[in-house]
This record gives structure tokens, sequence and C-alpha cells, in this order.
């Protein structure tokens, strides 16, 4: 989730309720098919959506030996965008392969590079929604952060993803081919992290979420470490466990924004139906089961969230926790009426983290140029594709529709 305006990146989910397992669990993506035969029949499929299984059950329902699944994955993985240049794949395979499987889905409708050398992309899926995939350089490091739903159905006060709500859910697919877009960006260089910031909740888009880190993790895949991995989610504990108990090695960022209950509610509109103390045992689960520790975003909101007693009170969550806590300066947006905090105090808020014991970082804002908030510059798009209604928040108090009013 990335609601800040920088790279900062976002997280959401849908339009169901939030709270408790069955609520979450209906949540979970139903856009991951386990095995070819239960995808294939009669219509084409994302190369992106198959794994080194299910491909070579597609390439062996056509009579093709199983080492053309890991030849065929080293072109995809590779970049390649057409079956033609799979030269070391026989013609009448390539042609197969051309009429049943889609190499890229995704058409890129817009492309934002900030002085800072960060990008974002703006992607056109088949139907017409549009996500949004941003890529940051930093030294040697390349970070690409992805979406994993079309809008965002938490609505977080301070977040332009919310705005409009959610869309749909994005397959496992189009999120991995979010980060070959990413891929290709910053090529020759290569593509070493990638978060789950984007548009949307990850964790309530489940199935698809986990489908996508297997393949960015696989080596047949994108090849990216686990621990290079973060799943971002503003908190659903139920889900937060089934992924500690998936045994995989990523890093999971819990988006807390507030250190009190009453305060959350009023920022997260989720939090409504899940305390922090929930999240705090949630928490501790993925710590016991991973051995990793979840880190904490906070967004700090100019007089809202950024007092010293807030930081203390940040402080004891962050300890139960054992967590670092990523503080992040808002970038405001322009259609929302919150504000940046100013620089002395965010300086004092770390230091009373810091005073506390605890592993605060403030992270940089990047590609401040550009719409780099999430959900801006698809926002905008949507508004040029529709300028009869640019004008749909004038007043910074009116009360967002599926929103709470601005505290
Ligand atoms: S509205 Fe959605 S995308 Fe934005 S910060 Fe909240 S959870 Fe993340």
């Amino acid at each position: 989730m990335s609601p800040v305006g920088s790279i900062t990146m976002n997280h959401s989910a849908h339009k169901g309720q939030p709270g408790g397992a069955a609520g979450e669990s209906a949540m979970a993506g139903q856009h991951a098919p386990e095995r070819a035969s239960d995808s294939l029949v009669g219509q084409r499929v994302s190369v992106f959506d198959l794994n080194a299984v299910s491909l070579r059950e597609l390439l062996a329902s056509w009579g093709e030996p199983a080492y053309r699944a890991t030849q065929l994955l080293e072109w995809v993985y590779r970049g390649a965008t057409r079956f033609a240049e799979m030269t070391n794949l026989a013609k009448p395979l390539r042609e197969k392969l051309t009429a049943n499987v889609d190499l890229r889905r995704s058409q890129i409708v817009r492309r934002q590079e900030a002085r800072d050398g960060t990008i974002k992309l703006l992607l056109r899926w088949p139907d017409g929604q549009t996500s949004e995939t941003v890529l940051i350089p930093e030294g040697e490091r390349r970070t690409t952060c992805v979406s994993t739903q079309v809008g965002c159905p938490v609505g977080c006060v301070f977040c332009a993803s919310g705005l409009g709500g959610l869309k749909r859910q994005l397959s496992a697919g189009e999120i991995v081919e979010q980060a070959m877009r990413a891929s290709e960006a910053c090529a020759p260089v290569r593509l070493s992290n990638l978060v789950f910031m984007g548009l949307g909740e990850p964790l309530a888009n489940y199935q698809a979420t986990v489908q996508a880190v297997r393949t960015i993790n696989a080596e047949w895949g994108l090849a990216i470490g686990a621990r290079k991995i973060t799943v971002s989610t503003v908190g659903l504990p139920s889900q937060m466990r089934r992924l500690a108990d998936e045994a995989l090695q990523i890093t999971l960022a819990l988006s807390l924004h507030a250190p009190t209950d009453e305060l959350r509610r009023q920022i997260i509109p989720w939090a409504k139906r899940v305390e922090i103390a929930e999240l705090i045992d949630a928490g501790r689960y993925y710590f016991e089961k991973t051995g990793r520790e979840v880190t904490l975003e906070y967004v700090l909101l100019g007089g809202l969230n950024d007092s010293a007693e807030q930081a203390v009170a940040l402080g004891r969550v962050a300890r139960q926790l054992r967590s670092n806590v990523n503080l992040i300066p808002y970038n405001p947006v322009e259609m929302l009426p919150f504000c940046r905090p100013r620089e002395q105090d965010v300086g004092h808020f770390l230091n009373h983290l810091r005073e506390a014991g605890v592993n605060a970082h403030i992270r940089a804002s990047r590609g401040l140029d550009i719409d780099a908030a999430c959900g801006q510059l698809r926002y905008r798009q949507g508004l040029e594709a529709r300028p009869d209604q640019t004008n749909v928040f004038p007043d910074p108090n009116q009360t967002v529709p599926g929103r709470p009013p601005v505290p």
C-alpha cells in the first residue's frame, strides 16, 4: 500500500468486510489456476499465470517433452515478447503457443520518469482497467512496487488509491506481468527487490498474491530472493497467520498509521473491525512461524498522528512486536485535505522512537516530481478520460462516499 506521495506504496482490498476469518477468506483471490487443465480449456492463458508444473502439463497435453517447459520459461523470464524469438522451439510449437498463450496482456499507456530516476508505469489491461507499477532505482538496487488490485476497497482517508473504491482483483499473472514490465524498464540492470505496496490490499487478494510471490521467487521465474520481497497489509489477522503458514521467507509489513485504535479507525475504515491488539498477536505469530520480524509502516500526517505522545505510544506497539518502524512523511495528494508534517516534528518523532529503543527510519520520498503517490497517476488518467468529473471533491470537508469524515 502506498499512500503517500512518494514511492511509498499502498495496499488494500475489496468491498467486503475486513474483520474476521470468514470475511477475510471471502476476500482471497480466485484468479490462480493450479493446473493447466483447469484453466486452459477453450481459452487463452497468460504465460504469467502458469508455473513450471502447469506449463509442463500443458505442453505434455500437446505431446511435448518436459524440457520444452524449461526452454520456454527461460525465454519468458529473459523478457521475450514474441514466440517467434524462441528459436530453439520448433515452428509448429511456436505457432501453437501463439494461438493459445499470451506473452503480454498489458499496454503501457503512460510512463513518467522523475528526476531521481523513479519510473511510474500505468498499465492498461484488455478489459480497459488500469493499474500502476513503480520502479525505484537506489544505488545498485532496483525495487519495483506492484499493485494487487484495481483500485482499493480499504479507503484510507489520506490515500489516492482508495478514491473510487475497488474495481476488481488482479490475477497472479497480472501481478507478475507488472514485475516483468518493471524488469524491462530497468534492463540491463537486474530487478533486485519487489514490494507489494501498490494499489490494493494484497492479503484481500490472497491466492493471487501468494501465487505471484512464488513465481517471482522461483528460480525458473524472476528469481528474486524471498527476503527481498515484501508484502504490505493494513492488517487482516487471519490472512497474516495464513501467510505465516506458507513457509515463505518474505517480509511482512504492517501499515499501522496510528498508535491507538481510536485514531486508527478514523484513518483506516477497515480498522473499525480489527484492534491493534489482534494485529500484534498475528504479527507475533508471523515472527514465530517464519523468524522474520514484521515491519511497521507509519505515514506521518501533519498535526494528526505526529505528536510526541503518539510517538511514545507507537514505540510501545513496536516493542511488543519487536518491529522496525518506517516513518513515511506524507506527501500531499491534491484532492485530499491532509498535509505534510513539519520537518522538526518528524525529527522529534523519530527521536522519541529511538529513545524507546526502537529501530526506526525515515523513508526517503522518491519521485516527488511525478504522480508517485499510489493511485494518483491512475486517478488523474481517469479524470482526463472523464473531464466532467474533475471536481469530484471540491470541498475538503465533504464526506467521501464510503469513508469516515476527515478527522
Ligand atoms: S487506501 Fe488502500 S492502497 Fe491506499 S493506503 Fe489504504 S490500504 Fe493502501
